[in-house]
């Protein structure tokens, strides 16, 4: 990545990269690869690379160079090449020959020089409830001096890109995107950090507390399937407390949980195993969830999940259990769900986290 940086960039790209391994090393911000960063300088822009992790940063090339100036002008035109932006590369100076991360358009369309896109746990949780606006508005009232916008749900890509650009020209500080997650903006690396802590800090949820997992109950739940106990303690939350099951079977929230866990969480009824649940839908010509719920003992996952998805295991625990019980949600569409399970971008994504699962 460092070909073609001048000596005086060097140090503040540096300093960028330090930034994005942080933000890619905490699970209640990034879960896998999701979440990426950007730097730009002298009309081009550093992304992260589609399907690589933001914790790897440092240790492995994960960024991208590509040409802003054009890539804004076709997102603008309405020209299809902005969907993945590849033909945008700085094919020169990219080493890695991997693809720009699919949201690489909004960050372009951003003014500032560096742009973080994050998967928030408590930007998520507040952003699903109905009453979203008034409490988030509540919340970034802590930190009056960043200017902040809400930018309502649309499909990562393009049509999220497009939505930005219609705020972009105001340089928000923070970018709240309901059912997804959030943006943190600024001109230098340590504006920015300092932003991520506070706006952290003012969306701060404690979690609710839960019980705790019977082990040996899930290996019997899920004895003979083609399902496992989670293996990260954290991730049993979801089964844990009525009201997180009920949050969690209610609908899809964000994307990445569609993409990776798919639309659907099963869970198990008293007597059912895994074994039972699986061949009583395989008999009804029915898909198999990749997540099951055993409620009060835990969470069985799909055998066939990749680290990727594992992670996003955790990531619904976190998000339920920050969501108040009882409350309204604004779930995903059958609409929003489906265009999220037939996009081609997001497909390749999850190709590269297969093969890198192999070595993971
Ligand atoms: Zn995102």
């Amino acid at each position: 990545m460092a070909v073609g940086i001048r000596a005086e960039d060097a140090s503040s790209l540096g300093a960028f990269i330090d930034l994005s391994k942080e933000i890619g090393s905490d699970i209640l911000k990034t879960q896998g690869a999701g979440g990426n960063t950007s730097f730009k300088q002298n009309g081009i822009m550093w992304v992260k690379a589609s399907g690589t992790w933001l914790a790897h940063a440092g240790e492995r090339d994960i960024m991208v160079p590509v040409t802003v100036a054009p890539l804004v002008a076709a997102l603008r035109a309405n020209d299809p090449r902005a969907e993945k932006s590849i033909d945008f590369v700085v094919t020169e100076l990219n080493a890695t020959g991997l693809r720009p991360s699919i949201e690489t358009s909004f960050h372009a369309v951003l003014p500032q020089r560096i742009v973080a896109h994050y998967h928030c746990v408590n930007a998520i949780a507040l952003s699903v409830l109905v009453d979203r606006d008034r409490l988030i508005a509540e919340r970034m009232a802590k930190v009056p001096d960043l200017t902040w916008v809400t930018i309502p749900y649309r499909r990562p890509g393009t049509p999220l890109a497009h939505e930005i650009d219609r705020v972009a020209a105001r340089r928000p500080d923070v970018l709240i995107l309901y059912n997804h997650g959030i943006i943190v903006t600024g001109e230098t690396v340590d504006d920015v950090r300092e932003r991520i802590t506070r706006v952290t800090d003012a969306l701060a949820i404690n979690d609710r507390p839960a019980t705790t997992t019977n082990s040996r109950i899930l290996e019997l739940m899920a004895e003979g399937s083609e399902f496992h106990a989670a293996s990260d303690a954290q991730s049993h939350k979801t089964a844990l407390s009525p009201a997180n099951v009920a949050a969690a079977t209610g609908g899809s929230m964000y994307p990445d949980h569609v993409i990776f866990l798919g639309t659907e969480i099963g869970f198990l009824a008293d007597g059912e195993t895994a074994k039972s649940f699986a061949d009583a839908r395989r008999s009804a010509n029915r898909s198999i969830p990749k997540m099951v719920l055993v409620p009060g003992h835990g969470v069985l996952l799909s055998n066939e999940l990749t680290e990727g998805g594992r992670v996003m295991a955790r990531c619904l625990a976190e998000v339920v259990s920050r969501i108040p019980e009882r409350a309204s949600l604004a779930y995903l569409t059958a609409d929003q769900e489906f265009e999220l399970t037939h996009w081609e971008a997001e497909q390749y994504r999850q190709a590269l986290d297969r093969s890198s699962s192999k070595f993971a």
